[in-house]
């Protein structure tokens, strides 16, 4: 049974919450300010959702839609609210349309001209309580969800209208109250611990600067072959000033600008670029270059190469396409068995930059049982932020009880984050959003574990704080296992003028 109170105004809004949350407690309010402003039965602390219908500002919104409240602004004034992103991320899940931003109170019935006024200062909805009842409780946290009944080309008066606006709006009102019981039961604070060090690598930061940089200095469009670095926000982000991401190089008109990803690119596509009279920048992360280096080396003295990583990943298909024809990629330790060479005295291994280490010390040494005389690069490929964010992320697991990592999908570095976080006995999950966070994990959890990978800017890390501390209050506190100052410098066709 969640401590959840759920206040609203209206008897048939009432209905619409019960039908859908019977384990909650419901309290009808009344209707308007002044119902609104009496004290409300709710213990100081305990968290409340006002739930109930509203009229929309926002031409976009239609009847049945959701807004949650970013703020309430009432005729005294305006009351932040708690970040409702959890809640939105699990309704939109459940197939419900949810907005989240400003709601206003107004003391009246708002239509024609009142309603266009208050559009123009941003708010999404209207209603004739929140605002009040905000002030009337001390809850924590308190979350408005209020469901659009009337629009802004249907207001209220047009009777017909509002009905059919009515059914959608209590059913809506229904399935959502329907959904929110494992949110409701992982509400309360909660201490967030930080692994440091987390999010944007120096190889990272370099490739988007130098996106950012060649925008500036050569206006856009500037073309980037493969996403820049594997996060979906930050190739978003440069694509709203004016990068255009390209699978493939036909795909950039000739003679213009391309930028090769961080991941790194084999010769072919080098060759390519040249051949079409491409202005080349190279975002190429400088510890995936010197695997490229070692490459060559191994593949010019004879040597037969073993690269541990993951095929179709692009920074595995830039390197193996150093020397196609000594390379074989190998992701696991009983694929070593698969491995043919010329010569078991000639083999050399190198692997992929963001492997989880543990992991890969296995597969190695299985090389060396069956090639003894196996040669490997001169020092860890595995880079330094990988190493780093996963000795982090296990000292996260000693008393988290769930670690999250922000990420995108694609993102290698971030996954293995997951696993090495599981594998050490801790429940896990990759977000890319606080909308991403599944309730159900937070229920019971006191202490919450937070990193990103290695292509994951720290804002979106600040953006999953706010999302938990919605729940009702996140105690932030940071656990540092190393601390980095690397910098690469940027290429010359980028570097600011003296
Ligand atoms: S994870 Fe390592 S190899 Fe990859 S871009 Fe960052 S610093 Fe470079």
């Amino acid at each position: 049974m969640s401590g959840l109170t759920v206040l609203a105004p209206l008897s048939v809004e009432a209905r619409a919450v019960r039908a859908g949350a019977a384990w909650a407690r419901v309290h009808r309010v009344g209707m308007g300010p002044r119902r609104a402003a009496r004290p409300v039965p709710v213990p100081e602390g305990d968290p409340v959702l006002i739930a109930g219908f509203c009229g929309a500002l926002d031409p976009e919104l239609e009847p049945g839609d959701i807004v949650l409240a970013s703020e309430l602004r009432g005729p005294t004034g305006t009351t932040p609210c708690p970040d409702p992103s959890i809640l939105a991320g699990l309704l939109r899940r459940g197939g419900l349309r949810v907005r989240v931003g400003p709601i206003a109170s107004s003391q009246r019935l708002v239509v024609r001209e009142r309603r266009r006024v208050l559009h123009r200062s941003g708010a999404l909805a209207v209603d004739m309580e929140s605002a009040w009842l905000a002030s009337s409780t001390r809850a924590q946290p308190l979350v408005t969800l209020r469901v659009v009944l009337d629009t802004y080309r249907h207001e209220l008066h047009r009777p017909l209208r509002t009905l059919a606006g009515a059914a959608i709006a209590y059913r809506t009102l229904r399935s959502a109250c329907a959904m929110v019981e494992d949110w409701a039961r992982a509400l309360g604070p909660r201490e967030v611990v930080l692994a440091s060090p987390r999010a944007s690598c120096a190889g990272v930061v370099r490739a988007v600067e130098i996106v950012e940089r060649a925008l500036e200095d050569r206006g856009a469009p500037i073309y980037v072959r493969k996403q820049i670095v594997h996060n979906a926000h930050v190739v978003a982000d440069l694509e709203r000033r004016g990068a255009i991401f390209v699978e493939e190089l036909d795909e950039v008109p000739r003679g213009a600008t391309v930028i090769f990803s961080a991941h790194g690119v084999s010769p072919a596509v080098r060759a390519a670029a040249a051949n079409r009279g491409l202005d080349v920048i190279d975002a190429t992360c400088p510890l995936v270059a010197k695997v490229h280096a070692e490459a060559r080396r191994f593949a010019g003295s004879g040597f037969d190469i073993v690269l541990v990583g993951h095929e179709g990943h692009e920074e595995v298909e830039g390197t193996f396409g150093e020397a196609p024809a000594r390379t074989q990629v190998i992701a696991s330790a009983e694929e070593v068995d698969r491995v043919r060479v010329e010569d078991p005295e000639r083999v050399a291994y190198l692997t992929q930059t963001t492997l989880a280490i543990d992991e890969t010390g296995v597969v190695v040494d299985a090389l060396r049982e069956r090639f003894p005389a196996l040669v490997g690069p001169s020092s860890s490929d595995i880079c330094y932020a990988t190493q780093n964010r996963q000795d982090a992320v296990r000292a996260l697991t000693a008393d988290c009880e769930v670690v999250f990592v922000v990420g995108s999908g694609n993102s290698s570095n971030s996954r293995r984050l997951v696993e090495v976080a599981e594998r050490a006995g801790c429940r896990a999950a990759l977000i890319e959003h606080g909308t991403d966070i599944q309730p159900e994990l937070l229920i019971g959890c006191g202490r919450v574990g937070l990193t990103a990978g290695a292509s994951a800017p720290e804002t979106l890390v600040e953006e999953v704080v706010r999302a938990l501390d919605g729940l009702g209050g996140a105690t932030v506190s940071e656990r540092t296992v190393a601390r980095e100052d690397v910098h690469f410098k940027l290429p010359v066709e980028v570097r600011p003028k003296r």
